[in-house]
């Protein structure tokens, strides 16, 4: 699949000579960094440790595929980069910051500008058409009405789904659905990508086509992406698994 913006510009164009190696990629900084990450869940007398003294360094640049049995702390990582949720003790930096340490709202914003979120049940506006869904989260950022839209264009031509711009998601396949949330991931051009399962509720083809974009997206703007899933040829496009049982990482591997 080709992938070509006027809008997202490609950040080759910063670092021409750097686009690494895999092997050289381990030397780039840690994008993301966790140290000792623990979040233990409270329901009155119940305790579940979701995340148990986790370490874990995901390269600039990088495309990580997170794996492991229901429950093992996969979701909570990920939201815990995003800034969705804290960590009860531990350590978590995400591009230099140390996000947990954020107010909600300084976190919010911050969210907004780095980390695009795709999730397995899409979560589009029903009410909203595709365009419109893609749009939204440009209305954080002071830019003009045109500005705006040719963004939002741009991001659905990415997607291949600039000729359902107008359709709502009920109109919409569920391939597609995913596809527009994943062109609302990246409308502002956010330097992680994050995804929940992003091909679980998806037919094998829709899940290939999904995966190809974030393979693509990866390669051609330099997008870091961090992708739970239970599907081993998802798992395949990444080049490097790491996995989790019990909020504790079980090894990596390298590929
Ligand atoms: P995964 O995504 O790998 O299936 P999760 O990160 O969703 O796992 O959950 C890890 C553990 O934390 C599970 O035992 C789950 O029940 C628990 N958990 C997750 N979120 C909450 C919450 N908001 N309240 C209480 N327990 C939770
Ligand atoms: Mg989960």
């Amino acid at each position: 699949m080709t992938v070509a913006s006027p809008i997202l510009e490609p950040t080759v164009a910063e670092r021409p000579r750097e686009v690494p190696s895999p092997p050289r990629l381990a030397a780039l900084p840690a994008q993301i960094l966790c140290r000792d990450l623990c979040k233990v869940y409270r329901k009155g007398e119940i305790e579940v440790v979701a995340l148990d003294s986790l370490d874990l360094a995901i390269a600039q640049g990088s495309f990580v595929a997170l794996m492991g049995p229901s429950g093992s702390g996969k979701s909570t990582l990920l939201n815990m980069i995003a800034g969705l949720d804290t960590p009860t003790s531990g350590w978590l930096r995400v591009g230099g910051v140390e996000v947990p340490a954020l107010s909600q709202r300084a976190r919010t914003e911050w969210r907004a500008a780095n980390v695009g979120f795709v999730f397995q049940s899409f979560n589009l506006v029903p009410v909203l058409t595709a365009f419109e869904n893609v749009n939204l989260p440009l209305a954080l950022k002071r830019l003009g009405r045109k500005e705006r839209q040719e963004k939002a264009q741009a991001a659905l031509e990415l997607v291949g789904l600039a000729d359902r711009a107008h359709h709502y998601p009920h109109q919409l396949s569920q391939g597609q659905e995913q596809r527009v949330a994943l062109a609302r991931a990246i409308v502002s051009d956010p330097p992680i990508l994050l995804a929940d399962e992003p091909t679980g509720n998806l037919d094998a083809r829709s899940a290939h086509e999904v995966i190809q974009l974030f393979r693509a997206l990866h390669a051609q703007f330099k997008k870091t992406v961090v992708i739970v899933t239970h599907d081993p040829r998802a798992a395949e496009v990444a080049e490097t698994v790491h996995r989790l049982d019990k909020g504790r990482l079980v090894g990596g591997e390298r590929r």
